[in-house]
């Protein structure tokens, strides 16, 4: 089996937010798909280790934010690459602004935002697969979708701008470009983009 085959399959990339208590906050995800049209309804799937996830099981309500391919790499190290448990993504309150459901989205690198109302969830194991039904949706402007295949040929910082440690044995992120000096542990998770070992490649 060739898992790089999975790679073939056309993602695009959103914020994920959430409100709990008055808390706002939000993550990347690749995951957003229409399921239904007569309602409009998405799934959206979610790693149980972000504080997204638990702000969604608790409130049952989202926004995606539809990211752009102005997007800089700063976004996804921004709402991406560390956790709601430590910081307050949504700090700067004038980059962000509140739609009808009384969640935040991040409409600068962005094209477009969907609302969702959650009426199912199902655990995946380490995920869990939000299906919702569409409460809000609106266009922002006519600037292309970013995706997932966009996002690594052009957005994430190339090899030859990280560098192999000379004569170390090393492995590289996948996702985010992060390297690792040594053996890597099969339990291995990315510091950076939180990713497992098997998204890192030797190099
Ligand atoms: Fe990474």
């Amino acid at each position: 089996m060739n898992e790089a085959a999975l790679y073939k399959i056309g993602y695009g990339l959103y914020v994920l937010s959430a409100n709990e208590d008055g808390f706002d906050n939000g993550c990347i995800i690749n995951t957003v798909t229409q399921v239904t049209n007569t309602p409009n309804r998405i799934a959206v799937t979610v790693n149980k280790l972000n504080k997204t996830h638990d702000m969604i099981m608790a409130t049952a309500k989202f926004n995606v934010t539809v990211l752009s391919t102005d997007v800089p790499f700063d976004e996804f190290k921004h709402f991406g690459f560390q956790s709601g448990h430590d910081v307050n993504k949504f700090a700067d309150a004038d980059k962000y602004e509140r739609t009808k459901n009384g969640l935040l989205i991040a409409p600068q690198y962005a094209n477009a935002y969907i609302s969702g109302s959650v009426f199912h969830s199902i655990d995946l194991g380490t995920h869990t697969m939000f299906i919702a039904d569409v409460t809000d949706a609106e266009i922002l402007n006519d600037k292309e979708s970013v995706t997932y295949a966009y996002y690594h040929k052009n957005i994430k910082p190339q090899p030859q701008n990280n560098p192999q440690p000379a004569g170390k044995v090393a492995y590289r992120c996948k996702i985010c470009g992060y390297i690792h000096e040594g053996e890597l542990p099969e339990d291995f998770v990315c510091p950076l983009c939180k990713h497992p070992a098997s998204d890192f490649e030797k190099i």
